[in-house]
């Protein structure tokens, strides 16, 4: 019996209210049998096997709340753009591909923004044919709300000068870029990946947060439904690193019953919530705004799944025991969301449901209190690029936006992701912009929205814990599970510790 016990010797932050911090954890089955004192726990098991990390913080396993797992493992081997700082730059990354990349392939990639490329206006598919002319390149801006693709690519797809504006999307003109949904009439022409294809990439996604320190992660819609069947897959073949909390697009919860999509807890794979996006993003314009909107001209944004849709099917998915997790970042689609959210709340409370919002980027102060037993997604890291034009898109909204002191205050629950691979699955980036507040521009954005680190840490264990519903994770207390993280400090280098 005692040959299945550990006693792990650390520094340790339960996040248990009633004995927050201990100095020995004991466990055995994959469980947290106790925590306390080294004397009462090597007590209690005097046989058991001693892991003696004195010198280290041992708090609960980190979790990203807000990830594309499968489509973040397919972008560690596509052309990344993170940190690109002009057209050249883009030019210079996609042209050294193209020199590794048989004619014809298509050439994928993501991670840029126009302001950190310097661009005023959308760019024209002619700069890509510069370096590109014969493999056809799509490249998805950080946000994934916009895609910029050279000539190559609409000849493939299709798309010239006449093709209409797709519904909820615009093809801008001249050619090169492609709004919201019309970056489906170029990403359709590409060949979809194989079976074992997205199972490499699930491994790959997965296998990297786990060395990031991860325990656990929240995986949105917005990927083809093989990506999440991957995940399941390696789950089944006890090949998934980490626990994974699914949530499904809400087109096909129709569908949810027949592939046996119900909650199955207990597992590391579990579909948990179905998604809505209610508008667009902040660097492509295409959040949705109250008047007076963006500051620039362009207008109030886009709206998407319609408040009506997400009230109707949103009461399906809670009866399936799935949670509505709907993406919101203007101050209008926060407004829109949370009034459908009101319809749902008895329905959701009487389920166990804790209604979610993604992202709660810039909000009205009339709407924050409306939070309460919420959980707000965010993604502290965003902060960095988003703070420079949030001043100069919307600065009537500056003081209410990544408003993470308010709706703590509010009473919502905070989990905190990166939304990778719109930003690395970086926690390090997490805890400097929720705690500093300091952007890209070396500016603070409401520094009175900052956090502690302590609330940085709760919002990446406990908080996603109890946004996915499981009361048996993101804390050390008998029964919990047994999946820490090691620390040097807090913040600072993490490795996961999963019994
Ligand atoms: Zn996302």
């Amino acid at each position: 019996m005692t040959a299945d016990l550990t006693v792990v010797h650390a520094r340790t932050l339960t996040l248990d209210d009633a004995l927050p911090e201990v100095e020995a954890v004991l466990v055995g089955g994959g469980r947290v049998l106790m925590a306390g004192s080294r004397e009462a726990v090597r007590g209690a098991a005097p046989g058991a096997r001693v892991l003696d990390h004195r010198d280290v913080l041992l708090t609960p396993g980190l979790s990203e709340a807000h990830i594309h797992l499968v489509t973040y493992g397919f972008s560690l081997s596509q052309v990344g753009l993170h940190g690109a700082r002009s057209v050249s730059e883009v030019q210079a990354r996609v042209a050294h591909r193209v020199l590794n990349t048989p004619a014809g392939t298509w050439i994928r990639g993501g991670g840029f923004l126009l302001s950190e490329l310097g661009l005023g206006e959308y760019p024209s598919a002619a700069l890509l044919d510069e370096v590109s002319p014969h493999h056809p390149v799509m490249l998805y801006s950080r946000d994934l709300h916009m895609a910029w693709v050279n000539s190559a690519a609409l000849r493939a797809a299709g798309v010239h000068e006449g093709t209409p504006d797709p519904e909820g999307g615009r093809v801008v003109r001249p050619l090169g870029c492609l709004l919201e949904n019309a970056s489906a009439l170029v990403a359709r022409a590409i060949p979809a990946p194989t079976e074992a294809e997205f199972l490499t990439a699930a491994r790959a996604g997965a296998q990297d947060l786990a060395e990031r320190g991860y325990v656990s992660a929240h995986t949105m819609a917005f990927e083809a439904p093989d990506a999440p069947r991957a995940l399941q897959r390696l789950a089944q073949q006890g090949e998934l690193p980490l626990r994974v909390w699914a949530c499904l697009p809400h087109e096909r919860l129709g569908q949810a019953q027949a592939l046996g999509l119900a909650r199955t807890p207990g597992g590391l794979f579990q579909w948990g919530g179905v998604k809505f996006f209610a508008d667009g993003a902040l660097g492509s314009r295409t959040a949705w705004l109250h008047a007076p909107g963006f500051a620039d001209g362009s207008g109030t944004g886009i709206p998407l799944d319609p408040p009506e849709l997400i009230r109707e099917v949103g009461r399906a998915a809670i009866e399936l025991g799935l949670t509505p997790v709907t993406h919101a970042i203007g101050d209008r689609a926060n407004t829109e969301v949370l009034d459908a959210y009101d319809a749902l709340r008895p329905q959701a409370q009487a389920r166990g449901i804790r209604l979610r919002i993604e992202h709660a980027q810039h909000l009205r102060a009339e709407d924050v209190p409306r939070f309460r037993g919420l959980t707000a997604s965010v993604q502290p890291i965003h902060l960095q690029a988003d703070g420079p034009m949030i001043r100069s898109l919307m600065p009537h909204l500056e003081s209410l936006s990544y408003a993470f002191r308010s709706l703590r205050d509010a009473g919502a629950v905070l989990a905190f992701g990166s939304d990778a691979p719109v930003a690395p699955p970086e926690y390090r980036a997490n805890f400097a912009a929720a705690v500093t507040r300091v952007d890209d521009a070396g500016e603070r954005l409401a520094p009175g929205e900052a956090l502690t680190e302590l609330d940085v840490l709760r919002a990446h264990t406990r908080g996603p814990a109890l946004a996915a519903g499981w009361d048996d994770e993101g804390i050390i207390r008998p029964g919990a599970r047994a999946a820490f993280t090691l620390w040097d400090r807090l913040g600072g280098n993490a490795q996961a510790l999963v019994f």
